[in-house]
Formats: structure tokens, sequence, C-alpha cells
């Protein structure tokens, strides 16, 4: 069969910074999904993209050709309203564990088809994982029936779902070319489109743990996403949320879930509530306004949770992996902790086995940091700052080197200019920072 384009011709109006046209859209998706565009000529397009941007029209347009690659899911046998969240990944991030069965409980079902951590990041279904039993494969039996029965599911995306953004994103991983907004935009919303959730809450992480460093690139990520889901007839907000330092006083996949627990079971660490409760009330914005935190006091949240892993083969009072080896870091000095710097806890998790560098890595269930102290605490001389969790003990010393840099103690009295200058606000940036939508 003849092809209506060729793939050189497509090339060179993007790297000239021409706007394809729909047709040249349309056909580029698809051709590379058949075999028929090879991967370098799609990682020369990405890379075009990457430094030439596109138009909103045009983003629409390739995010369509991409959600058209596979199928769209049909929810309505959910039998309620249906909302989900999409986190552009941080470092302590578990807030799916407690935020899918709160929203539940409340009476909208949740199908959050999900992924797994690379690099420093963590991955939710990893940290599923760490429950004896759990398991992330379902069919599409499966999902429906326990999306009717338990109102929230968190598994695995199938091979059907976006497969254009499957095989774009493993070629945007080896060419340098995820950091680009609208090849992000539309990768992600196209999986979360072709979900076919009514709502989308997104929750766009700024800081050093983030993809998005800055507020004004956070913020245009965020409004090229609610144009794309809001133009696919998904109603869809966004909140700009802190990632300077790791949510909660966790990272690591069974220490995360551990701590989703508590917050379950009515406590848990503030900022972790905090978010989940701010995510809960968006996602349940169409369906009055009881208020989230009581199911997360009166045990319906913890509930549904509990039927969730069960649905799933996991048995949810089964005890946790614990780590064989454990180190603790210590304050060097007396004063204020202003800094705990999120990349570099990734990073020291990931040394001591919560991550992967390879999709195909197996990642250590006990391994990761526990946080003694979060920013704005006053620490005394020796008081253990960090614990650090691992199975392998030869892991502790290139951990211990991502964190060298990874903090600052103000001391309280300030004696001579090599030591640095208290932070006047010593307090923590906000943790929601914009909504937008
Ligand atoms: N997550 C995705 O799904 N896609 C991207 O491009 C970046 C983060």
């Amino acid at each position: 069969m003849s092809e209506p384009f060729d793939a050189v011709d497509v090339i060179r109006a993007k790297r000239d910074g021409h706007r394809l046209t729909d047709a040249q859209l349309d056909w580029i998706i698809d051709a590379y999904v058949r075999g028929v565009v090879a991967e370098e000529q799609m990682a020369a397009l990405a890379m075009a993209i990457l430094f030439n941007g596109m138009r909103e029209d045009e983003l629409a347009r390739w995010t369509a050709a991409m959600i058209a690659s596979g199928e769209r899911l049909d929810l309505s046998c959910a039998g309620r309203p249906t909302a989900d969240k999409h986190s552009t990944g941080g470092v302590g991030d578990k807030i799916t564990l407690p935020l899918a069965p709160l929203v539940a409980a409340c009476g909208v079902a949740v199908p959050q088809l999900s992924g797994r951590g690379l690099g420093h990041t963590g991955g939710t279904l990893d940290k599923l994982e760490s429950i004896p039993g759990w398991r992330a494969s379902l069919s599409a039996a499966e999902f429906m029936t326990q999306l009717r029965e338990v109102g929230a599911v968190v598994c695995a995306a199938g091979p059907g779902l976006a497969p254009a953004d499957r095989k774009l994103y493993a070629l945007r991983d080896v060419t340098g070319t995820v950091e680009s907004i609208p090849l992000i935009a539309s990768s992600i919303m196209s999986k979360k489109i072709a979900e076919g959730s009514a709502s989308l809450v997104l929750d766009v992480k700024v800081g050093t743990g983030a993809f998005m460093k800055t507020v004004p690139d956070a913020r245009r990520l965020a409004e090229t996403m609610v144009a794309l889901g809001t133009a696919h007839g998904v109603r869809t907000v966004a909140l700009l949320t802190d990632m300077s330092t790791p949510l909660g006083r966790t990272a690591g996949n069974a220490l995360e879930v551990a701590e989703s627990l508590e917050v379950l079971g009515g406590g848990g660490p503030a900022d972790v509530v905090e978010l989940t409760l701010v995510l809960a009330r968006e996602m349940l914005a169409d369906v009055g306004d009881a208020d989230p935190a009581d199911a997360l006091t009166d045990g319906r949240a913890m509930d549904v949770w509990r039927a969730m892993i069960r649905a799933q083969g996991g048995d949810p009072l089964a005890p946790l992996p614990l780590a064989r080896e454990r180190h603790v870091l210590t304050a060097p000095v007396a004063g204020v902790l202003t800094r705990l710097d999120a990349y570099a806890v990734g990073v020291a998790a990931w040394r001591l086995g919560a991550g992967r560098a390879r999709q195909q890595d197996r990642v250590s269930a006990a391994a990761g940091v526990v946080l003694l102290a979060k920013p704005g605490e006053a620490v005394r001389v020796g008081q253990p700052l960090l614990e650090l969790h691992t199975e392998d003990e030869s892991r502790f010393a290139r951990a211990l080197d991502a964190l060298a840099d990874g903090y600052d103690i103000s001391v309280s009295e300030v004696r001579a200019t090599d030591i640095r200058v208290p932070d006047p606000g010593l307090t923590p940036p906000r943790l929601i920072i914009d909504r937008i939508g």
C-alpha cells in the first residue's frame, strides 16, 4: 500500500518551524505504530518538536491521533461518576494510595491506570507490589468488575491503551526528548483521556524532585494539559504543588505503603493528609459537599482500601517487608533544618534499591529513606535526620554521597561569614502553589 506522505518531508517541515497539517499528524502517528515510520525518523521528529514546539491546535490533533492509536475505555459500567488523578511524579508521592479508596468511599469511582517508577521518582505500581500477593495486571473484565463493585482500581495499563505513547515514550527516554512540554502533555493526556474518566485532577509537581523545576514551566505544562483534557470533554483541573522536599516522611515502596496506612487510619503526616484532601475535594466536586476528611477518620476509606487490595490478590493485613540493613544519618550541628532536597532523597532511595534505572530492573520493596526531621524543624547535634533502609549494606556509601549536599541546617548563632545566613523565611514553601482550570 502506498503511503500518503514521506516521513522525511514531515520531519523537515517541523525542523523548519512549520505547523504540521492535520493529515500529516494523523498519518505520522499511525504510520509509526504500524512500523512504517522508523524509530530514527520519529526520534528526529521528537527532537524537532522539542526545539520548535507545537501550536495549540496542532498539539490537540497530535494528541487525538495518539488516543486513536488504541482503544478508549467506556466506564459507564461503573454505575457512578468517575474521576482520576495524575501526578507528574515526585519523591515520596504516595498520594494515590490513600486518595483512590477515599474518593471511592465518598461515592466517585476511581479508575487509575498507573505506571512504574523510573530514575529517582517512585511508581505507584512498585509501591503496591510490596503488599504480599498484590498483582498489577488485570484483564479488562476484572478491571470493570472491580470498578463497579469496589469503586477503586489501581492497575497497569494494558497494551491497547494509547500504544503510540508506549512506543514514543520509550524512544524519548533514550533520545533526550523527554523534556518537551508538548510531548509530555500529549503523552500524559493521551493515556488519561483514553482511560475514559469523566473528570481528571492533575498534580503538577514543581521543584528539584520534579520534572518541572520552575513555577512558570509547571504552569505552562498544567495549562497545556488542562486545555487538552477540556477539548476532549474531560473536566480537567490542575494543581501546582511543591516538590522541593519529599512528601511526608518516607520515600521507598513498602515504607510509603505503611505511611499511607497511617493516613487511611486517620493519622499520618500533615502534608500528605493536606494534599490527599485537597485532591479528593477536587475529584468530588461534582457530587455534593460531604467532607472527605470524615471518611479518613471513620474507617470508610480504610474499608475500601482493604477491598481494593483483596480484589487484586493482596493481603491487606500481611506484614510489609522490612529492610535488613539500616543506617542513621545525624545532624552535624544544632539549628533549624532549612532544606531537605527532594532530588537528593529520591536518588538516595533509588541507590538503596527502591528504584530502577531500566524498565526491566527489579526494585526492592523494603529499601528507602525515612525522614526523621522535615524542613522548618529544630534539630540538636547528633539528632537522627534520616534513616536509610536497604537489603544490601554495600549500597549505603553511594546513597550517603547523594545526600551529602542534600540538606542545610541553619545554625542558631551565626558566627562567621562562612556559615550560610539563615533564610529569613524558615518555613518551607507552600505545598499548594496554584490551581489552574
Ligand atoms: N509521564 C508520562 O506519562 N509521559 C511523559 O512524557 C512524562 C511523564
